[in-house]
């Protein structure tokens, strides 16, 4: 059998934390068994659905490099065939008219709760055998409805969860058209999941409920089964629903704040599964170890400090040149488009930062006029050690301009007036960069031209 598996969003948003995980691991089953992995925009809702929706979840299925083998399948644009099979259930008696209306629902509604019981449709539209139905009205346009098996279980074995079983009573003739003709949801995803030739139906708990429905309507079309795995939804540190309230749910949104993809695939891919003690790997080894099978049956915690902590891990690893691509696209957004020596920043402070927006503000400094807080130049440019200082910047206008030469010049000035080495280098540091916390000060001295040295510290000194 040719696994195939789908992503199949509505675009009513951004691509969220838990869409992409769903996203992540339907992909990651085709590419681990050589079968194919379909993008299907689920774009019936027209009052939620937008094209800007669309895009966001398109770019953010890139970023991340997910590739898919078919689609974008629009499923608006397969409203014929729905139609089709509505017609085509309909002559067959797996579907029928109904012709309740919206009084006579609410009057049944009240009847259930009158008696304590949950609100359902009666059935009496409901072709039996032996049954006679009153005659269609022609005022009414109707519905179509789904005749749902009264008796037994409809039951599977989930691949995450184990095995689910819900009695056919519990289920109501579910509405597959409204009475404009449109398909409804559930019955627009049985289609296509038809047509598509899914065989494993990767997505969401919140599914949980429509499986049923959707698993009767499948078998009433003659279908083979799909297998479906239900994966348990993510949590914000609070125990809630992750949402906006815990920070950023949207991928793009990490993608702006500064994170690698690698380090939001890897975090996506251990969120709720596992294997073993693995923290770090990449996309291909995730491949060869993903199975269902240890996909958590809890839901799973979102942590912004161990994504935080990915990303440190692998913009360490990143190649400066693709850094320094990025960062530069931070800074021309602060207007900074000269960016001499980038790459030779990047390597001195990448080691020291958590996202890209972290070194981009590290990176600014060198490339934009700073103001140095009074405060700082007040308690570091001290008349103690004035005279070192004032020496230090003539010395540099002649020395060679490199790193160790640079070092060993302060180191010659700290022994010549009887000072420690924090009492040259923190002044420094707030003359040059306006921050007390920079890697060491002779390198960061030598990744600025003399003469920007020589402008900061002459106008203190
Ligand atoms: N369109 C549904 C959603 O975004 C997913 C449906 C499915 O995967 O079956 O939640």
């Amino acid at each position: 059998m040719t696994i195939r598996t789908r992503f199949a969003p509505s675009p009513t948003g951004y691509l969220h934390i838990g869409g992409a995980r769903t996203a992540l691991y339907s992909w990651a089953y085709a590419r681990k068994f050589g079968g194919s992995f379909i993008l299907r925009i689920e774009d019936t809702d027209l009052e939620r659905s937008t094209q800007q929706s669309v895009q966001a979840i398109l770019d953010g299925m890139s970023w991340l490099n997910l590739d898919y083998d078919e689609g974008p399948f629009y499923q608006m644009q397969h409203m014929d065939r729905y139609k089709a099979v509505i017609q085509q259930m309909l002559t067959e008696g797996s579907a029928y008219y109904c012709y309740t209306t919206p009084a006579e629902l609410e009057a049944m509604r009240e009847t259930s709760r009158a008696r304590g019981e949950k609100p359902r449709y009666d059935g009496r539209w409901r072709p039996e055998t032996g049954k006679i139905l009153p005659p269609p009205p022609e005022d009414i346009k109707p519905v179509v409805r789904f005749k749902t098996p009264v008796h037994g279980v409809t039951a599977w074995d989930d691949l995450v969860k184990g095995r689910i079983v819900f009695e056919n009573s519990e289920l109501d003739d579910l509405i597959i058209a409204r009475t404009d003709g449109t398909p409804t949801y559930n019955f627009c995803v049985v289609v296509d999941d038809l047509d598509m030739g899914i065989t494993q139906v990767i997505r969401g708990d919140d599914h949980v409920n429509n499986t049923p429905r959707q698993i009767n309507i499948l078998k009433a079309l003659g279908a083979t089964l799909p297998q479906y795995a239900h994966v348990p939804m993510i949590l914000g540190s609070d125990g809630e629903r992750l949402s906006k309230r815990h920070g950023a749910v949207s991928v793009m949104q990490y993608a702006d704040e500064g994170y690698l993809p690698e380090a939001l695939v890897n975090y996506l891919a251990r969120l709720g599964w596992s294997h073993g003690d693995e923290e770090v790997f990449g996309m291909q080894q995730f491949v060869e170890w993903f199975d269902l099978g240890h996909v958590s049956k809890a839901a799973a915690q979102f942590n912004p400090e161990k994504l935080r902590w990915l990303n440190q891990h692998y913009i360490k690893l990143a190649d400066n040149g693709r850094l320094a691509l990025l960062v530069s696209k931070y800074l021309a957004d602060r207007g900074i488009t000269e960016t001499p020596a980038l790459e030779s920043v990047i390597a001195l402070y990448k080691g020291r930062i958590a996202t890209l927006l972290e070194l981009a503000n590290e990176a600014e400094v060198f490339y934009n006029e700073i103001t140095p807080a009074q405060e700082l130049l007040d308690s570091h440019l001290t008349p103690e050690v004035l005279p070192a200082l004032r020496e230090l910047a003539q010395r540099f206008a002649e020395i060679t301009w490199e790193a160790p030469a640079l070092a060993a010049l302060i180191k010659e000035l700290l022994t010549q007036y009887k000072l420690k080495m924090p009492k040259l280098a923190m002044p420094l540091r707030v003359m040059l960069v306006g921050q007390l916390h920079t890697p060491s000060v002779d390198a960061v001295l030598a990744l600025f031209p003399r003469e920007t040295v020589l402008k900061r510290l002459h106008r203190y000194l």
